[in-house]
């Protein structure tokens, strides 16, 4: 077995993370009951940020996977590498969640081909085993083990969403942008600007978030709105931090860029 320094996956220090319900006592009953979780949500909402903090809260170790279209399952599990010494076994971030008892949260795993993410199927029922086919192993999952998924459903299509067999592996907690005062309260937090003008920002992705559908693909996420703040903090004026981290990102439609400033020019 390969050695793994598990200090390098602690969470050392307590992230700051502002609960919107009950999904704090809902994840750890669920971690209890070592009960696969998937996050679903738009992105930028605050996924990420709560399983690093649950993972601190536990006091497990946070394996972090962001899924693409290629990976591959070896990209999970594992594979031979040649080195000087002819080949040697390197585990995949999988593998080594499952065998030093660390949370793994595989991120947008719906971006995964369906033939990887079957991988994780035997890890997810009362077997919590990995086989490594190529290595003629079978890892049984340390009893620390956590698998979490997060998938945003907006981006889902027909081709794309995770296969029933799949989903049904899991208890699910949906994720959202928080309401309004405690997303103003996020963003004055994270980025160091005052109540005044996080409710503002707010605000604006507010009015952003009506045109999901009209014209948007995604809202105005939280994430972006700390981008906001953290440019407004240092000191640049409101209107051009909010074009730059609120309006070119999302879209690149004249109109509806017109629009977003427009937005923006009625709050700064
Ligand atoms: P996701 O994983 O859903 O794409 P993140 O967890 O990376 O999104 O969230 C983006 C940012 O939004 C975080 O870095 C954090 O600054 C902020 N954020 C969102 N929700 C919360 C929350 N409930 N508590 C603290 N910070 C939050």
């Amino acid at each position: 077995m390969t050695e793994h320094d598990v200090d390098q996956y602690r969470v050392t220090e307590a992230p700051y993370y502002r609960p919107v319900t009950d999904e704090v006592d809902l994840y750890e009953a669920a971690y209890q009951a070592r009960m696969p979780v998937m996050l679903k949500g738009p992105t930028g909402c605050g996924k990420s940020r709560f399983v690093e903090y649950m993972a601190w809260k536990l006091g497990r170790p946070l394996v972090t996977v962001a899924c693409n279209e290629d990976m591959t399952a070896a990209d999970l599990v594992g594979r031979y590498l040649l080195d000087a010494n002819g080949t040697r076994w390197q585990d995949g971030p999988l593998t080594t969640a499952a065998r030093i008892g660390a949370i793994c949260y595989l991120d947008e795993v719906v971006e995964a081909r369906q033939d990887t993410t079957v991988v994780i199927h035997p890890l997810t029922d009362h077997r919590r085993t990995l086989p490594l086919e190529k290595k003629g192993e079978l890892v049984h999952a340390h009893s620390d083990f956590h698998l979490v998924i997060s998938y945003n459903p907006g981006y889902q299509s027909l081709m794309k969403d995770l296969k029933q067999s799949t989903k049904q592996r899991f208890g699910a907690l949906d994720f959202d942008y928080p309401e309004a005062a405690a997303e103003a309260e996020i963003v004055a937090h994270e980025s160091g600007v005052d109540s005044d003008v996080a409710d503002k920002l707010v605000q604006i992705a507010h009015r952003a978030r009506n045109l999901k559908g009209h014209g948007l693909d995604e809202g105005i996420s939280t994430r972006l709105l700390v981008y906001a703040g953290n440019l407004i903090a240092k000191g640049i004026e409101p209107r051009s931090a909010c074009t730059m981290s609120l309006v070119r990102p999302l879209t690149d439609d004249p109109d509806m860029r017109e629009t977003l400033d427009q937005a923006v020019a009625t709050y700064f």
